[in-house]
């Protein structure tokens, strides 16, 4: 069985900057984020459904999905919200697990930003948690998605705090320092890492 390494942390955290580095080891990354697009995509049924929902103002206008809007949208409205999850949910549970089953390296990285809040722990062999202070947070996220601050600081707000995600970890790594200076040490850790996975994944399968 494929040995399942959950990677979270909360928005901003530096996850992809941290998947990427074990993706350059040759690790399969599965991203929650990146499958919950696709099947979302343009033309899917899915999107068709959250369109009728919603009303056409939920779409771009070359027919994609407005995320931004519809997040805005949900996070007001808790009806909305379950309605919205109760349709993607089970359909992006299929899908991951059919590229989790699709797997033949010893180990993935399963990346998903909301694996506490959405209880997904259970699943995972082993959690992985990219650690950084909520003000660095704020301001990395702040400054790659131009969004507001006030509006970061509510997702963060629901998500869960950083004390109750370390209580939770397995393995942590702390992405506090800036990458100009810490991209080498950062690469080093998740090589260790990497290491570390590679036997675990050996034991559970024998
Ligand atoms: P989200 O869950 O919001 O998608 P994430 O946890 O995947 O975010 P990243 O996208 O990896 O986080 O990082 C957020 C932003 O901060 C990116 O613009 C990234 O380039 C930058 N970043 C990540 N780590 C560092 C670091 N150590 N120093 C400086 N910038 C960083």
């Amino acid at each position: 069985m494929t040995y399942i390494v959950g990677l979270t942390g909360g928005i901003g955290s530096g996850k992809s900057t941290v998947a990427d580095l074990f993706a350059e080891l040759g690790v399969p990354v599965i991203d929650a984020d990146i499958v919950a697009r696709e099947v979302v995509a343009k033309g899917s049924p899915l999107l068709a459904q959250i369109a009728e929902n919603f009303g056409d103002e939920v779409l771009l206008e070359n027919g994609e999905l407005n995320r931004a809007r519809l997040r805005e949208w949900v996070f007001n409205d808790e009806a909305q919200k379950n309605w919205l999850n109760d349709l993607l949910h089970p359909a992006i549970r299929e899908e991951m697990q059919a590229r989790l089953r699709a797997q033949s390296y010893p180990y993935v990285l399963w990346v998903v930003p909301l694996l506490i809040e959405n209880k997904l722990t259970a699943l995972c062999q082993r959690i992985l948690v990219v650690d950084v202070l909520p003000e660095t947070q704020l301001l990395r996220a702040a400054r790659r998605d131009k969004n507001k601050l006030e509006l970061i600081k509510n997702i963060m707000a629901a998500q869960v705090g950083r004390e109750e995600r370390l209580r939770v970890a397995d393995d942590i790594v702390d992405n506090n320092a800036d990458l100009t200076d810490s991209l080498e040490i950062l690469r080093q850790k998740v090589l260790e890492l990497h290491q570390h996975y590679l036997q675990l994944a050996e034991q559970y399968n024998d």
